[in-house]
């Protein structure tokens, strides 16, 4: 069953401790536990279902996101949305379904030696596409905050097209970010958990896994703290780490197992452009991501990028956009004719790119370092022109960049003005909701955390099967990618 946390001390002798409950973990356990196995699954959020989502960003941020909605980059220069609660990312994301490109998985053959084909992966993805319900949303199902993005492209010849989503019944609320009020979001508190449940696992809420223990090459046991300060000791014949990129290497950190983790942490680093209409955009209604470009995934100039959408809820709209006071006050007064769009840098493909770094606070919790580069700075002015030129493509009367001092972009002639815009750490908005990395997975134990099989290189019972196990970020939306690569894994484990 799904315990909210406990209070007692507990000590549980399973044959498997799961840490971490979003995709991979939750992945994980149905697996496992349908094989028969014993599970536990330690999660550090709490265990929220949707009649309390009261689509309110003032509750939703600081009990559904890690750091209460808080969460950035040591200097302050990226704002870091990561999900925190029984079903993890899944409970709060945009529901923008991918199978992991060709293209990638070739790649991380070629350089990191694992074997993870198209086709191997496959039966996985085809299993998760059925379970959550995943289906392409049809064009007259885009809001207008989308539509535009798509009408923008097509103008200009751009590929474009409408993305595949995991949802049954949408009502198109808009609210996915917050919980779903109605259930129609398939997150993973709804599907692989409810699944691992059925075959028996535990699962334990508000139970934050302080350290792993271990003794020569076995993982021993695992240590948590429930919120109401009492203790979980689980003494598994195997662990498996699926608390997500920042927080599983935190967790091996504390534990004293270093080597490569932390290292090449990656985030589809986002810069947004706010586009405004004459006519009613309204981009709080409607399914917040329904269509993407990937027109310059793939270009030679720099890093590439991909363009989607955002929803433009007031909170989250009035921390992204520069300035405050009086300013900021007559920009949110626009906000129902604004389009936000964003654009996000496919990292790690470059061999001068060392991406973020996960080191420890004095406290204990993660620290994370994401220097920007020359590189970055190149595809953040590449990505805003791009979404300022469909915009103006699309008839937007202005479109207007996150600088601290905002670009105003009317014409063409303008879009020259982000050449001479000041990029640097907090002189513009930048910001990640996909996470990946940090305990990468290799064939070579100089450049990675965990071998092909997602098993760490010196523990022969600890396995990393989350997002953080990516050895690049993936030029897409990750949720699937991670449910497939753990599907794949559990093979790996039981084996
Ligand atoms: C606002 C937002 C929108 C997004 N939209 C999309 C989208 O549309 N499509 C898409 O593909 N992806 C999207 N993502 C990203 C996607 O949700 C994540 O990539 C995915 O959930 C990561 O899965 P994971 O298993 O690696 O980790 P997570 O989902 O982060 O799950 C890890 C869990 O482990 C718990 N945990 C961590 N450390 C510990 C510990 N020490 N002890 C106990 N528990 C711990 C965490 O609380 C968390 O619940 C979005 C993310 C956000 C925040
Ligand atoms: S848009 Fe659909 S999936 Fe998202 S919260 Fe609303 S009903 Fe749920």
């Amino acid at each position: 069953m799904i315990h909210r946390g406990s209070d007692k001390d507990l000590v549980l002798k399973p044959d498997v401790c799961v840490v971490g409950s979003g995709p991979g973990g939750a992945m994980v356990a149905s697996r496992l536990a349908r094989k028969g196995a014993s599970v536990v699954v330690l999660e550090e959020g709490g265990y929220h279902l949707k009649d309390e989502f009261d689509m309110q960003e003032a509750t939703a941020y600081p009990r559904l996101y890690q750091d209460r909605g808080q969460r950035a980059t040591a200097d302050l220069s990226i704002s870091v949305l990561q999900g925190r609660a029984v079903g993890g990312g899944t409970v709060v994301n945009w529901t923008t379904s991918y199978r992991t490109p060709d293209d990638v998985l070739t790649y991380w053959r070629d350089h990191f030696g694992l074997g993870l084909g198209p086709e191997t992966l496959k039966p996985h993805f085809e299993d998760v596409e059925q379970r959550l319900g995943i289906r392409k949303v049809d064009l007259e199902d885009t809001n207008p905050n989308n539509r535009a993005i798509y009408d923008g492209c097509r103008k200009l010849g751009w590929q474009v097209d409408t993305i595949r989503r995991n949802v049954r019944g949408c009502l198109r609320t808009g609210y996915c970010g917050m919980g779903c009020p109605v259930d129609a979001k398939q997150s993973a508190t709804l599907t692989y958990l409810p699944d691992a449940v059925a075959a028996g696992a535990e699962v334990y809420s508000d139970c934050r896994v302080d350290r792993i223990e271990w003794s020569g090459r076995r993982a021993t046991g695992a240590i948590g703290y429930f919120g109401s300060g009492r203790t979980a000791r689980v003494e598994p014949r195997v662990v498996v780490v699926s608390g997500g990129a920042i927080n599983s290497p935190a967790l091996l950190l504390r534990s004293g197992i270093a080597g490569n983790v932390g290292k090449y942490t990656w985030l589809h680093p986002v810069v947004a452009m706010g586009a405004f209409y004459d006519e009613a955009i309204e981009g709080f209604y409607g399914a917040p991501q329904s269509v993407a470009s990937h027109h310059f995934a793939h270009r030679t100039e720099g890093a590439g990028f991909f363009i989607e959408a955002a929803p433009v809820h007031p909170m989250l709209a009035s921390i992204a956009m520069p300035g405050f006071g009086a300013p900021l006050r007559a920009r949110m007064d626009l906000l129902p004719n604004v389009c936000a769009t964003i654009s996000l840098m496919i990292d790690g493909f470059d061999a001068s790119e060392r991406g973020g770094t996960v080191t420890l606070r004095p406290d204990g919790g993660p620290r994370l370092d994401y220097p920007f580069t020359d590189r970055i700075y190149e595809c953040f002015r590449a990505g805003m022109k791009a979404m300022a030129r469909l915009h103006l493509a699309n008839g937007a009367r202005e479109v207007v960049s996150f600088h601290a001092s905002p670009v105003h972009i009317r014409r063409e002639d303008d879009l020259a003005l982000l050449e001479s815009a000041p990029l640097g750490p907090n002189l513009f908005a930048a910001f990640t909701a996909h996470q990946m990395g940090g305990c990468r997975m290799g064939a070579d134990p100089a450049v990675s955390v965990v071998d092909p099989q997602l098993r760490h290189h010196d523990f022969e019972n600890l396995f990393v099967v989350d997002g953080s196990a990516f050895p690049t970020s993936l030029g897409v939306n990750p949720m699937e990618s991670i449910y497939a690569l753990a599907s794949w894994a559990s093979q790996q484990i039981l084996a």
